[in-house]
């Protein structure tokens, strides 16, 4: 039996892409779509996927819940389509980003008869690309981080590039010092992150989604470069999540734990 998936957004430019990941997927079934901007219209114009499902306004209106709804909305959106899923028994893949620690507190508290994966990264090669860079840190005794976003990315630096520092910086809190004594251009160095540990944030015409970790010790660099070239990048992980979600109890930040990677 496929398991049935429903998406939030389903009209937004990750939503759409859900939606055609799932439909393509033989062990998923694409059974809900949510969207109020699209709310009436056929799912198969405003995401480009063969389907006969109506768009729906609020998950209140859908006649039947999926088991999983995938959530890539806005922040105050997602709070309250992530709450409507565990007041409702239905498991929760959220790539929505921005939440804070009381977000994750009144989920925790929520999710008591469903799932809830929570993951600001879906690529699994950055996914990876953060988990070596963790192994590598306590051999060398430099590292700086190097991340290049498209030239509309408002933030800085990226989310995966704060927490591939923060992980490093927790694998080995020792780096030797920075030793620039003159920066003639403010910023030069770019910004010290946990440890001390520099992050460089590039924004670039052409670019979607790259990041590249350098570590340097005695004779010898190691590189780690992870490049996203468009959305399709985020759909294996996503598509992992909804097949995965009903083992992984409670509320998983992250998608690590169900790529078994210890
Ligand atoms: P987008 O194109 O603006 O799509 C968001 C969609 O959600 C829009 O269609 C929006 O409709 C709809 N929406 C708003 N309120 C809603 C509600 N209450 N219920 C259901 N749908 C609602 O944005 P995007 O580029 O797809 O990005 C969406 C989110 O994904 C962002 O937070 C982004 O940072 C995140 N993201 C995460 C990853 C990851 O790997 N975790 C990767 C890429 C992006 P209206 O336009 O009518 O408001």
């Amino acid at each position: 039996m496929a398991i049935t998936v429903g998406v939030f957004g389903a009209a937004g430019r990750m939503g759409a892409t859900v939606c055609r990941a799932v439909a393509e997927d033989p062990e998923l079934e694409l059974a809900a779509a949510v969207d109020p901007g699209a709310a009436g219209e056929p799912l198969r114009t405003v995401a480009g996927v063969e389907s006969p499902l109506e768009v729906a306004g609020r998950p209140e209106h859908l006649d039947e819940h999926p088991q999983v709804m995938v959530d890539f909305t806005h922040l105050e959106a997602a709070r309250a389509n992530v709450a409507w899923c565990a007041a409702n028994g239905v498991h929760a893949v959220v790539g929505t980003t921005g939440f804070g620690e009381d977000d994750l507190a009144s989920f925790r508290a929520a999710f008591v008869d469903s799932n809830c994966l929570i993951a600001p990264n879906f690529a699994i090669g950055a996914i990876l690309m953060m988990r070596f860079a963790e192994l590598a840190a306590p051999w060398f005794e430099t590292a700086e981080v190097l991340e290049f976003h498209h030239d509309a990315k408002l933030d800085a630096p990226s989310g995966t590039a704060m927490r591939t520092i923060e992980r490093m910086a927790a694998a080995n809190a020792d780096w030797a010092p920075d030793p620039t004594t003159t920066e003639i251009v403010a910023g030069a160095r770019g910004g010290a992150g946990p440890a001390g540990i520099r992050v460089h944030a590039v924004r670039m015409r052409g670019m979607v989604a790259h990041q590249e970790v350098v570590l340097g010790t005695t004779g010898q660099t190691l590189s780690i470069r992870h490049d996203s070239y468009d959305r399709s990048s985020f759909m294996p992980g996503v598509v992992l999540g909804c097949k995965r979600i009903a083992d992984h109890a409670g509320v998983t930040i992250g998608l690590d734990p169900f790529l078994d990677l210890d």
